[in-house]
C-alpha cells in the first residue's frame, strides 16, 4: 500500500546528532518552518552518535597528535589544530545556549571536563612533543597545556599508565585540563526530545528508500514504514540527507552532478571497555598516543575516561577493521552496492593508491584479543585480560574522490555535498566528528540558505557569539566566551564524583 503525504519546509534525513543540530539550529532561526524527522531505526541516536559507539571526546585538538604534523623544516604546523579548536567553541557555544534558555537541560548529562593528555615514548616523539608545545603555547585556545617528562610528575598525572612500566625508554607527556568528554548519545536525544515539544515530527522505524525531484523543484521521498511494511511518500522544499554512514547511498539516489565520482570506504572500530571499577579509578584523562605506521588518522590508539549513564567508565582504542557495512545496523551489500558507473573508477584508484591502509586494517581485522591487549599494555603495562571486555563501535564512511592530489583520494574529514539550487546538503565522512556538528551546519546553512543568511545573523551570533570572528585573533572574546559557556555547561567545577 502507499499513500501521498502532505508537503513539509524541512525532511531531516536519520536522528544523529547532525539531524539534531541542524534541527534545533533551524527552529531558532526559522521557527515558523515544518521539519519531519525519518529514522528507520527505534530511536535517535543509535548509531554512530550513540555513547557507546563513539569515543566522546570533545575534539578541540588538545590531545589529537594528528592535528599537529611535523614539517620538513622541523617545525610543527597547528594550523589544523587552530581550525578544529575554533570549530569546537562554536559547538560549546550552541549547547551553552540551549542549556541557557531551558531548551536542553542538565548539562552534566552530556559533557564533562576531563583533562586532555598527550603521550609518547621515544627520544624522537619526546622531541616533537616538546616542539609541538612551544608552537601551541604562543596561542590563545590552547593556554595552560602543560609539559613533564620527569616520570615523577607523570605519576601524579597518570598513575594507571605509569605502574610497572620499564624506566629504560623516554616518556612524555603533555595535559591540558580544559578538555571535555562528550556524550553525543545523550545530546543527540535530548536535542530530539526539545525538537519533539516544539512540534517537529519524528517518525522512527521509518527507511528512506528513494528521492526523486518533483516538477516544482521540491522532492519527493520514498519511505518505507517499517513496521507496517507499508510505502508512504513525503515531499519536502529542503531535504538534509544525515544518514551517518547511509548518506551516501541516498545522495547517489538524488541524481545530482554533485554527487557523481564520490565513493565511500567504511572503516570499522572496536573498543575495550574495563570492568574493574578499581582500576577504571585510578585514571582521570584522556590520553592519546601516536598513531602506528600506516594507521588511518582515526585510529589513533586513546585511553578514555569516560562518563556513560552517570558513570565513570574506562575505554581503550579505537582498534580499526574492515567491515564492508556503512552503518552497524547494515547490510553486507552496502560497499558494493555503493559502486557505480561515474564512481568505479575513483573507487579502484582508492583500492591502489591505499595498499598501505588496507594491509593495515586487515592486519587490525586478524587482531586476537591477546593482541589487542598487548596493545593496551603499551599504555597500562599492568592491564589484565580478565579486566577488559570488547565493544563493536560506530561505522565510519571515508569520502573518496578525485582531488587535486589525483583520483581516487581517500578524504579523512567531513564534507557537505549540496545540490547547486540548494534544495538538498548531504554529510558525508566523519572526522573529527559530532564535535563540530554546529560548524558544519552552519556550512550547510551558508551552501543552501544564502538568500536567508543576512536577516539570520544577529540570531546566529546570539546564539553564537563568535560566529563569522577569529578567536585567535581575538584572545579577549575567546575568554569571554571560554568562561561563560564553561559555566553554563558546569565545566568548571574541577571534579565531579561518581561512582
Ligand atoms: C569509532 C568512532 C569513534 C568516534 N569518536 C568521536 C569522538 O571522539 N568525537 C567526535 O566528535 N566524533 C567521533 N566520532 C564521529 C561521530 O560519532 C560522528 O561524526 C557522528 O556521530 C555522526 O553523526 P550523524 O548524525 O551524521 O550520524 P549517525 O549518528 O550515524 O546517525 C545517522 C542516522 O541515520 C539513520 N539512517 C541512515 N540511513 C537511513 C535511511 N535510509 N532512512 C532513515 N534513517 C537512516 C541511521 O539509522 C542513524 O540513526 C566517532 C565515530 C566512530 C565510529
Amino acid at each position: 500500500m502507499s499513500s501521498i503525504q502532505n508537503k513539509t519546509d524541512v525532511i531531516l534525513i536519520g536522528a544523529g546528532v547532525m539531524s539534531a543540530t541542524l534541527g534545533s539550529l533551524l527552529k531558532e532561526l526559522a521557527p515558523e518552518w515544518d521539519i519531519k524527522v525519518f529514522e528507520k531505526l527505534a530511536s535517535a541516536g543509535e548509531e554512530s552518535s550513540n555513547e557507546w559507539n563513539n569515543a566522546g571526546t570533545g575534539h578541540a585538538a588538545l590531545c589529537e597528535l594528528n592535528y599537529t604534523s611535523e614539517k620538513s623544516d622541523g617545525s610543527v604546523d597547528i594550523s589544523k589544530a587552530v581550525k578544529v579548536n575554533e570549530q569546537f567553541q562554536l559547538s560549546r557555544q550552541f549547547w551553552s545556549y540551549l542549556v541557557s534558555r531551558n531548551l536542553i537541560r542538565n548539562p552534566q548529562d552530556f559533557i564533562m571536563p576531563i583533562p586532555h593528555m598527550s603521550f609518547v615514548e621515544g627520544e624522537k616523539n619526546v622531541a616533537f612533543l616538546k616542539k609541538r608545545l612551544e608552537a601551541l603555547s604562543g596561542n590563545p585556545l590552547f593556554q595552560g597545556m602543560e609539559f613533564s617528562d620527569d616520570p615523577k610528575k607523570l605519576k601524579e598525572w597518570i598513575p594507571l599508565m605509569m605502574g610497572g612500566r620499564p624506566s629504560e625508554e623516554p616518556i612524555a607527556a603533555t595535559k591540558i585540563d580544559s578538555g571535555t568528554d562528550v556524550n553525543f548519545g545523550a545530546l543527540t536525544r535530548m536535542m530530539f526530545d526539545h525538537l519533539k515539544r516544539k512540534n517537529v515530527k519524528m517518525h522512527y522505524n521509518h527507511s528512506v528508500e528513494d528521492m526523486k525531484r518533483t516538477s516544482d523543484g521540491s522532492w519527493e521521498l520514498k519511505v518505507r514504514n517499517i513496521d507496517s511494511g507499508t510505502v508512504e511518500h513525503h515531499t519536502a522544499k529542503f531535504v538534509f540527507i544525515g544518514g551517518g554512514g547511509g548518506s551516501l547511498p541516498l545522495l547517489q539516489k538524488t541524481g545530482i552532478p554533485e554527487s557523481k565520482h564520490i565513493g565511500g570506504f567504511p572503516v570499522s572500530g572496536l573498543f575495550l571497555v574495563c570492568k574493574n571499577p578499581e582500576v577504571v579509578a585510578q585514571h582521570h584523562a584522556k590520553v592519546y598516543g601516536k598513531a602506528k605506521v600506516g594507521a588511518p588518522p582515526m585510529s589513533v590508539p586513546h585511553l578514555d575516561t569516560r562518563y556513560i549513564d552517570n558513570k565513570k567508565s574506562l575505554l581503550f582504542g579505537p582498534f580499526a577493521g574492515f567491515s564492508p557495512k556503512f552503518l552497524k545496523t547494515g547490510s553486507n551489500l552496502d560497499l558494493i552496492g555503493s559502486v557505480k558507473p561515474n564512481n568505479v573508477v575513483t573507487m579502484l584508484a582508492a583500492g591502489v593508491k591505499e595498499m598501505a591502509l588496507t594491509k593495515y586494517l586487515i592486519q587490525q581485522v586478524m587482531l586476537s584479543n591477546e593482541k589487542r591487549m598487548d596493545e593496551l599494555r603499551e599504555f597500562i603495562p599492568t592491564a589484565k585480560s580478565e579486566d577488559w571486555d570488547i565493544v563493536v563501535a560506530g561505522q565510519r564512511v571515508q569520502v573518496i574522490k578525485d582531488t587535486e592530489a589525483g583520483k581516487g583520494t581517500l578524504q579523512f574529514g567531513t564534507e557537505v555535498v549540496s545540490a547547486a539550487d540548494g534544495s538538498v546538503a548531504a554529510l558525508l565522512g566523519a572526522s573529527p566528528g559530532a564535535s563540530t556538528a554546529v560548524h558544519v551546519m552552519l556550512e550547510v546553512f551558508a551552501k543552501c540558505f544564502p538568500q536567508h543568511m543576512t536577516a539570520w545573523e544577529p540570531k546566529i551570533k546570539e546564539m553564537i557569539p563568535s560566529y563569522g570572528v577569529s578567536l585567535v585573533d581575538n584572545p579577549a572574546l575567546f575568554e569571554e566566551i571560554h568562561t561563560s559557556t564553561a559555566q553554563t555547561l558546569g565545566l568548571s567545577q574541577k571534579e565531579l564524583v561518581y561512582s
